[in-house]
């Protein structure tokens, strides 16, 4: 996956640069606004400054948008409302603010190209993950019990999938709010955990989706016991 750094601040550039090339991104840093729609071949994700030196972030936002529906993420240390929602009536796809953390970060880039349906951030190669009774076929989007399919929001669904793409392994609460509802606000892990408690009782296995107490959740059989 390519991104295009747009980021004046030096210090800033060189701390995320080796972090996103760890994540197996590739990288191109812009120090200006100026220009940067020349930049966008090839490019998957856009990481907007919005305090450059020539240009207001928000303008060079409007011109990427009049050119390409790549996904933008404006990253600012402007925390105001206001600056949100011009970010994102802008045309940004996502709104960051720093300091943030480069694991939500990075989770926002998979989780804009995941709707944007890049085919670099596919997310999860697919398949289908089966535990115990329940099957769930990444593809076509079913799930099964007992093969009786269980109809789940699209929002469960996503939830449930990201746990089995991460085989068993704990997804942590911020992962999981960025990759499905890309954003955060103040009463996401209460909307997450409404989700979860729906899906153990349409699964008809509360066992299933483990609650690892104050990291997130993981998918898992727990060992059956003595009778
Ligand atoms: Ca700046």
């Amino acid at each position: 996956m390519h991104i295009l750094l747009v980021e004046d601040d030096d210090r800033v550039a060189a701390a995320l640069r080796p972090a996103l090339h760890r994540h197996g991104m590739t990288t191109t840093r812009l120090a200006q606004g100026r220009g940067a729609v020349d930049h966008l071949p090839g490019v998957d994700v856009v990481l907007l400054d919005l305090g450059l030196p020539d240009v207001d972030g928000v303008d060079v936002c409007r011109a990427i948008r009049q050119v390409s529906d790549v996904p933008v993420i404006v990253v600012s240390a402007r925390g105001e409302v206001d600056d949100r929602i011009l970010g994102l009536h802008s045309g940004a796809d996502d709104y960051l603010v720093k300091p943030y953390d480069i694991g939500e970060l990075v989770a926002r880039v998979h989780a804009v190209c995941r709707r944007r349906g890049t085919p670099a951030a596919a997310g999860p190669a697919g398949g289908e993950v089966v535990l115990d009774r329940v099957r769930i076929d990444l593809d076509r989007h079913v799930v099964t019990v007992d093969d009786a399919e269980v109809a789940l929001t699209r929002k469960e669904f996503q939830v449930l999938a990201l746990l089995a793409a991460a085989g068993g392994t704990v997804c942590t609460r911020s992962r999981i709010v960025a990759e499905v509802w890309g954003r955060s606000w103040p009463g996401a892990n209460r909307t997450l955990d409404v989700h979860v408690a729906t899906l153990r009782t349409k699964l008809g296995r509360a066992d299933l989706v483990q609650t690892v107490r104050g990291v997130g959740y993981r998918l898992g059989v727990p060992a059956p016991t003595a009778e």
